[in-house]
């Protein structure tokens, strides 16, 4: 075992314990940012449950790999610690929410949630077996602050959110503004009623029926408040966002909030698995996208994809069929696997794809961070997850947004009005994938991207901007850049926190 002296003249490197919820859109961004802080001589476990540890496998390897042929001495591996999901009564192999479906019905959300509140007991064995010096965990696992706490460990908050999505939740949460910040002359079960979210560095504003509101949905808004409770009892918050992008944001986060951020992406930037990012195979379907978008001038694409978890009725997927065909522009368009196009497809869409120079379209898992690299590329269709926010932002593709529930109607707003690189579709409901939303029509559908790709004022201002913003993203990532520097202001001060008083800790960790 090292002596003291050793331990201080070659400490062990920072252990980091990742601790992401069941979903690709936590999953993904935490192997990126795992390897990340790998690279830069952290040792890295990320904690999951087999079916979702077979997800991040690839991705982990690749990151493993080029951090063993770098020239300088190979950094500390990132693991997979896996432990089985636990016994919530979901049927085998029911590991992440992608594999739920809107038949499956609000209960088997829940069973989730469940799972999550069950990994405590894994969690802990972890700990004690391998003390590591920091965890990184979702914002779903409000049991972690004390836990963590327990074993005399930092809890990190990483939920995947921008700051600004984060600062308006907070508001929401902290004032309930459809309660408290509305006329007295108001009706209150007007939805086309404007709520304003008060101390915002800009005027926030959205339609009663885009909030979360918590007359509609009690659970949820428990299940908001709880996880933030415990987030204010962390030692911070990890952002999959950079500087600056939302400076504004940051500041308000910091200093009007009182919280602790550090900003270490675009993530997508660092990763070294592009191809596979969050999926196990199809490397043919990568290889055809990529050569029918390798004949299209520079631009010239718009590609269509909501994440993960959102569904489209028939009614929905009609139009937007009828859209993209009268748009004129070529698509590449996602769409969830085990969509029957009997149900949806309108007449003539058949034959359009049967031309094949139009459209392509992938059934299932996407290869969105190459398509949206891709010079083809002109704009993106987003449900504005944050993840595909920030791809699109890094690759320079500027949105039409199209907002379905979480945070995603305040992405939409960083989108369109703060940063301005969007086109709003007009979505005014927010719903869950089990729930009726508007149907928006074609010709909408078609007006929003000729806005965004056609060439006007407003068109190249959007992309221009767009463009402008993944310079910043790049330089932010690269050494000495903002997200650079955050990560290596974090793992110094988690380092300090250590050797103010943990010598011992360090030395049974080698043990
Ligand atoms: N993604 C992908 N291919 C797909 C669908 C999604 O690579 O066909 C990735 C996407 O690049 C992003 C993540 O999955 O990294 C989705 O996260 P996001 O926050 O955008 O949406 P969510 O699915 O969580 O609503």
């Amino acid at each position: 075992m090292a002596t003291r002296d050793e331990q201080r003249q070659h400490p062990l490197p920072l252990h980091i314990l990742f601790l992401p919820f069941f979903a690709p859109g936590h999953l993904i961004p935490v192997v990126d940012m795992a390897a990340i802080f790998s690279a830069r001589g952290a040792r890295c476990a990320i904690l999951t449950t087999p079916v979702n540890a077979d997800i991040i496998r690839p991705a982990v390897d690749r990151a493993n790999d080029s951090n063993c042929h770098g020239t300088d001495a190979p950094s500390p591996a990132v693991d997979i610690s896996v432990v089985p999901f636990p016994d919530v009564g979901l049927p085998p192999g029911m590991e992440n929410l992608m594999s739920l479906t809107p038949a499956h019905g609000a209960d088997y959300n829940f069973k989730f949630i469940q799972a999550a509140q069950l990994l405590r007991e894994p969690f802990d064995r972890f700990m004690t077996a391998n003390r590591p010096d920091a965890v990184v965990s979702d914002s779903f696992f409000s049991w972690s602050p004390d836990a963590a706490a327990e074993h005399g460990v930092p809890r990190l908050v990483f939920l995947g959110s921008s700051v600004f999505a984060r600062c308006c939740s907070e508001t929401m949460l902290r004032t309930n503004p459809p309660e408290t910040t509305t006329n007295p002359d108001d009706d209150p079960d007007d939805d086309a009623r404007l709520v304003s979210l008060p101390g915002l560095p800009h005027r926030v504003q959205l339609r009663q029926s885009q909030m979360m509101d918590p007359r509609k949905r009690p659970a949820m808004w428990a299940f908001h408040k709880e996880n933030d409770a415990a987030d204010q009892r962390s030692f911070g918050e990890v952002f999959n966002s950079f500087h600056e992008l939302e400076p504004d944001y940051v500041e308000h986060f910091r200093t009007t909030l009182g919280r602790r951020a550090w900003l270490v992406g675009p993530v997508v930037l660092a990763s070294k698995d592009m191809a596979k990012r969050g999926s196990t195979d199809k490397a043919h379907v990568t290889d055809d996208c990529l050569r029918w978008l390798d004949a299209k001038p520079a631009g010239s694409v718009v590609y269509v994809s909501f994440g993960t978890f959102t569904s489209f009725l028939p009614a929905e997927l009609r139009e937007l069929a009828r859209g993209l065909d009268l748009s004129g522009k070529d698509f590449v368009w996602v769409i969830s696997s085990g969509t029957d196009g009997s149900e949806w497809m309108p007449e003539g869409f058949a034959e359009l794809m049967a031309r094949g120079d139009r459209g392509f379209i992938i059934r299932g898992w996407a290869p969105q961070t190459l398509i949206l690299n891709h010079p083809a590329l002109g704009g993106f269709m987003t449900h504005c997850g944050w993840n595909s926010a920030l791809e699109a932002v890094s690759a320079g593709v500027a949105m039409v947004t199209w907002p379905r529930y979480a945070d995603q109607f305040y992405n939409e707003k960083l989108i369109v009005e703060v940063l301005r690189v969007g086109v709003s579709i007009g979505a005014k409901d927010y719903a869950s994938p089990r729930e009726t939303h508007a149907v928006i029509g074609g010709e909408v559908i078609a007006g929003c991207i000729g806005r965004l790709m056609g060439s006007s004022e407003e068109g190249d201002a959007l992309r221009k901007k767009a463009k402008d913003l993944s310079v910043k993203a790049r330089s932010a990532m690269e050494k000495g850049g903002s997200s650079y520097d955050d990560v290596g202001r974090l793992m110094d001060e988690l380092m300090a926190r250590r050797s103010s008083g943990e010598v011992t800790r360090a030395a049974s960790f080698e043990a």
